[in-house]
């Protein structure tokens, strides 16, 4: 097969032909129709976070079985399925009995990190970890859901988001445009905060009934007091301790990306008793839920697609923040 591998961090991937791998007990090979390029991976690229090398790397995968494992019950060869960051769990700790996989503390793994990823022909994923994706879904619009897609869907679940809530989302990016769409399609208020004063049309074109201007230094003073929830979605988490004051009484924040560390005034937290929280992408059944909902609803990634050989391309453009909103390799 055809695939990218990272050798040496800050170094560009290289294309190369590797053995077709097979499928093991309770694996699924998948072949690649869409995988997207997410800012993890150049965190990883960049040596960030540090992981065995060689890897092929991508981790937002939509395709079609290849082949099915030993075990394996409940897939066809040739149905479409999606697999995201998680690939696996130990299936024997506290959170991962109580049905909470992606908080495993016993011996999670990651695609594209712990084991290889999704630029490449073909990928072999866990049967547990992986979902039938519905009809209607392209797979270039519906990989990013997966990874940035399942963490917005799952946070408004986990923070209780509901009909009528006034829902803010902090950052227009890959994730961000994401989330505007499944809490305007929820019934929701949204919100949309940016640093930018020209994302507001394209907002509003994604379902945001309102948008402001936040950054260091510009606070919306209408918008303080006025939000049930806020998903901090990009990865500038710097404003953290000011987005607070946009909370109502008991509102709750919500940072999902991997960001800089960030200060908060206790008495902003306290005044109003309100949350910060995290949350980490969301166990298969959300992912499940996921993709049917943006199926039945109309909502899809807005891509910018490219061969495998554009890797180091997509990987630079996101690096440098160009991308809107997310951009997908189809190997
Ligand atoms: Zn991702
Ligand atoms: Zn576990």
């Amino acid at each position: 097969m055809r695939a990218t591998i990272l050798e040496t961090t800050r170094q560009p991937l290289r294309i190369a032909t590797l053995p077709d791998p097979s499928a093991g007990s309770g694996e699924l090979l998948i072949r690649v129709e869409a995988c997207g390029v997410c800012h993890a991976d150049v965190s990883v690229a960049d040596g960030d976070w540090p992981i065995g090398l060689p890897r092929v790397l991508g981790h937002e995968i939509v395709g079609t079985v290849a082949a099915v494992g030993p075990g394996v019950e409940g897939f066809a060869v040739g149905e479409r399925v999606a697999t995201g960051w998680q690939h696996g769990s130990c299936g024997q700790c506290r959170e991962c009995r109580n049905g909470l996989p992606m908080l495993c503390t016993g011996g999670l793994t990651v695609t594209g990190s712990d084991v290889d990823g999704g630029f490449a022909e073909l990928v072999l994923a866990e049967a547990a970890f992986t979902v039938a994706v519905p009809d209607g879904l392209d797979p270039a619009e519906a990989a990013p859901l997966t990874c940035v897609g399942v963490t917005a869907f799952a946070a408004l679940r986990r923070a209780g988001a509901l009909v009528g809530s006034h829902v803010g989302v902090l950052g227009l990016g890959g994730m961000g445009h994401l989330a505007i769409q499944f809490a305007a399609a929820s019934g929701m208020e949204v919100l949309a905060l940016s640093r930018d004063p020209a994302k507001e049309s394209q907002a509003r074109e994604l379902g945001a009934t309102d948008f402001a201007v936040f950054d260091r230094d510009h606070e919306p003073e209408s918008a303080e007091g006025s939000l049930d929830l806020l998903l901090v979605t990009g990865i500038d988490t710097t404003t953290v301790g000011a987005a607070l004051r946009l909370l109502r009484p008991e509102g709750r924040l919500v940072v999902l990306g991997f960001g800089e560390p960030f200060s908060v005034d206790p008495a902003d937290l306290c005044n109003g008793a309100k949350t910060v929280m995290g949350s980490l992408v969301g166990t298969p059944d959300d992912l499940a839920d996921t993709l049917a909902f943006a199926a039945r609803h109309g909502i899809r990634a807005r891509v910018e697609t490219g061969a495998l050989e554009q890797v180091n391309d997509a990987l630079d453009r996101v690096r440098r923040g160009l991308v809107r909103y997310r951009a997908v390799l189809l190997p």
